[in-house]
């Protein structure tokens, strides 16, 4: 299974995660509502019962409309009883906000024997499910009816008021939730988005560099004709066209060579030789490009034989690609020097100039592909930004490495380093 698919299994199952913990958060904080519910409501019974122990004006018009006395007030016992459902209710506010409830309610105060006193203004449907808490009021009202008098405090649909009272926990967490799948969502996207970009850039690149690799070709055929049969005052003229196109030849290769190696395809053999004349001929040739070119070239080898379990071809062009970058990079007086040692089981390459320098800041950055530095006098220098690139890959896929220390204006070193081979690998 690819990579990608793991990654999005391993999101969903996340998320489901996440998810299935806030539930069980909001389970958690709906039952400690409820709980705090219930203190609260016990308090505000036991206020409750408090204001309506003693005899009080409100608890006498109470009394006066459960008993139907008549004598006291001038008012038909209807209005009695309408009064103190509404002074009731008033007290019940009250009592229900100061302690801190502030969800509908209703009430009825009723006997033992299913006698309903009184019921509140307000009361709820008939199939509502309720929420009921009944309680006892002792004291003057007990007394002066004779009978227990029970005051039953109603309320409806709580899961919704608990809910509301927990939607500052909720609300930012499913926003977050959904903030959460809205990025990877999009992050993934754009993953698949860029590989579909670099796929068909190296699609580009491998076209044209086909496109490119013909007349090429042709170029270097025309080249050997001419050198068989031209006239011997045009040979050094020649010669300069021949390695200019061997080269470019070079150069295309490595572009195409780049693209596949990226992909994962590309054929990439490793063999058991000696590199030691990989090495000498690549001297060789530079010895003699700096002769034609007119810069200085030291080539110093301290390893009689070098064996090495690598890809040749692509080892030896990723060398040539940093001396070409050390005659590249120097300004016309290049000293250029190839130097071989071995150290503690490796080979090491070692290639430097008397050149420009690189920064500090670009040394890790000079690697990445396409990247060029854009400043100075280096506009003046052609390139395409991906020989390091090359170098990086081709040395790690010899499981080597490559360095580089350099000083802005001194010049700089790159140093390649491959496992060498003792027979075991
Ligand atoms: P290119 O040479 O095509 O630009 P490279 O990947 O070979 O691409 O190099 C990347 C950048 O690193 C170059 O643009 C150059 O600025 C810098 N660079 C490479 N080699 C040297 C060097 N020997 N001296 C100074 N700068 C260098």
């Amino acid at each position: 299974m690819s990579v990608k698919r793991w990654y999005i299994i391993v999101f969903i199952i996340s998320v489901i995660g996440l998810a299935f913990i806030q539930y069980q958060y909001l389970r958690v904080g709906l039952n400690l509502a409820k709980v705090q519910f219930n203190q609260k409501i016990a308090l505000a019974i036991a206020d409750i019962r408090e204001g309506l122990a003693d005899r009080n004006d409100l608890s006498f018009l109470v009394g006066t409309a459960i008993t139907k006395e008549k004598q006291f007030f001038n008012l038909s016992i209807d209005s009695v009883q309408d009064a103190s459902r509404f002074f009731l209710n008033d007290f019940l506010n009250e009592k229900l906000t100061v302690n801190g409830i502030n969800t509908e309610y209703s009430y009825v105060l009723k006997g033992r024997d299913t006698i309903t006193y009184l019921r509140a203004p307000f009361s709820f449907e008939e199939d509502d499910v309720l929420l009921k808490y009944p309680f006892e009021l002792t004291g003057y009202l007990e007394d002066r009816v004779g009978k227990d008098v029970i005051l039953e405090l109603q309320f409806k649909d709580l899961n919704q008021y608990f809910l509301f009272q927990l939607n500052g926990l909720t609300i930012p967490s499913l926003i977050f939730l959904v903030a959460i799948i809205f990025v990877v969502v999009w992050v993934l996207r754009s993953l698949y988005w860029q590989r579909n970009v670099i796929t068909t850039t190296n699609e580009f690149i491998n076209n044209l560099t086909h496109e490119l690799k013909t007349p090429v070709f042709s170029i270097g055929v025309a080249t050997r004709i001419l050198e068989e049969k031209g006239e011997e005052k045009n040979k050094e003229v020649i010669g300069i066209i021949r390695t200019q196109v061997d080269r470019l030849k070079l150069q295309i290769d490595k572009v195409l060579e780049l693209a596949t190696l990226e992909k994962g395809k590309a054929l990439f053999r490793r063999k058991k030789i000696d590199f030691r004349p990989n090495l000498d001929r690549l001297a060789n040739n530079y010895q003699e490009l700096s002769q034609i070119q007119h810069f200085r070239f030291h080539y110093k080898n301290d390893v009689e034989s070098c064996m090495l379990n690598c890809e040749p071809d692509l080892l030896e062009n990723a060398i040539n690609t940093l001396l070409d970058n050390a005659v590249k990079y120097s300004n016309g007086n290049a000293k250029v020097v190839l130097e071989v040692h071995s150290e503690k089981k490796m080979l090491v390459v070692e290639v430097s100039d008397n050149g420009i320098g690189i920064a500090p800041e670009e040394q890790q950055k000079i690697f990445e592909k396409y990247y060029r530095i854009s400043e100075g006098d280096r506009h003046e220098v052609k390139g395409f930004g991906i020989g390091l690139s090359y170098v990086k890959e081709v040395v790690q896929l010899n499981k080597g490495n490559v360095s580089l220390v350099s000083t802005p204006g001194e010049g700089s070193s790159f140093t390649v380093r491959i496992p060498l081979y003792y027979g075991k690998q």
